[in-house]
């Protein structure tokens, strides 16, 4: 079996991707060597999980200037602060209290990260995110946070779904998206979609995603999951 290199699984990725569509790599697996290389290769955006991973990637990669990093893990409320220092884009904002906090230290801090709600259209006991009646009931308090800059809505899918089931979420995510917009001017700034995963970004990109987060897709190692053969 021949091993593609990182530059050449890119090459063919962005052959599949539409020039609207903004790559994140998903650097979570992977080391700040790795980064470099993909960095190398033009990459400038990538995501991490977990802000303790993307503080040590970020100290070990300071002499290059315009990586933009995003947050796509779940949040403790206790981490927002660390995480405004290193995260320009946060797509996992997920509950209330969150934003509120987050609201708190935009202001202390002066970062303004751009931000996406999370949401949870199918469900999913191992996922965070706004389900549709709890995203209804938190809207006026989610409004009330004057000082967020939210931008788009990410979601994650469960494992295991059929692709029709897929990309009939991901379409429901897109719905949201311009119901959001019309209900209040809160939300004008959504135009982000951020959906799609090695395994999906296929069905996502149909459906109307123009932000892909993808890890194994670019570096290798786990298995990406292949929606037609479940
Ligand atoms: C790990 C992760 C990804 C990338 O997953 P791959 O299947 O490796 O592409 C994307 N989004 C989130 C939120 C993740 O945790």
């Amino acid at each position: 079996m021949t091993v593609m290199s990182l530059a050449d699984r890119l090459a063919r990725l962005r052959e599949t991707l539409p020039p609207h569509v903004k790559l994140v790599a998903v650097s979570k697996y992977t080391t700040a060597d790795g980064i470099r290389e993909a960095y190398r290769c033009g990459l400038r955006d990538f995501g991490e999980n977990r802000v303790p991973d993307a503080i040590a990637k970020q100290e070990a990669l300071s002499d290059l200037p315009d990586l933009v990093w995003h947050g796509i893990g779940t949040l403790q409320t206790n981490k927002a602060r660390r995480a405004l220092s290193v995260f320009s884009w946060i797509h996992s904002v997920d509950r209330l209290k969150l934003a509120q906090t987050l609201d708190r230290l935009v202001v202390e801090t002066g970062s303004t990260p751009r931000l996406l709600l999370q949401v949870k259209l199918a469900p999913d006991p191992d996922k965070e995110g706004w389900e549709p009646d709890q995203l209804w009931a938190d809207l006026p308090a989610l409004q009330q946070c004057q000082h967020l800059n939210f931008v788009g809505l990410m979601t994650i899918l469960p494992l295991g779904l059929a692709p029709t089931a897929a990309q009939a979420v991901f379409e429901d995510v897109a719905r949201w998206r311009d119901r959001l917009r019309q209900h209040h001017p809160y939300w004008q700034n959504l135009e982000w979609l951020s959906m799609g995963m090695s395994g999906d970004y296929d069905l996502a990109i149909a459906a109307g995603s123009n932000l892909v987060r993808l890890g194994t897709a670019i570096f290798g190692g786990r298995p990406a999951i292949d929606p037609t053969n479940l």
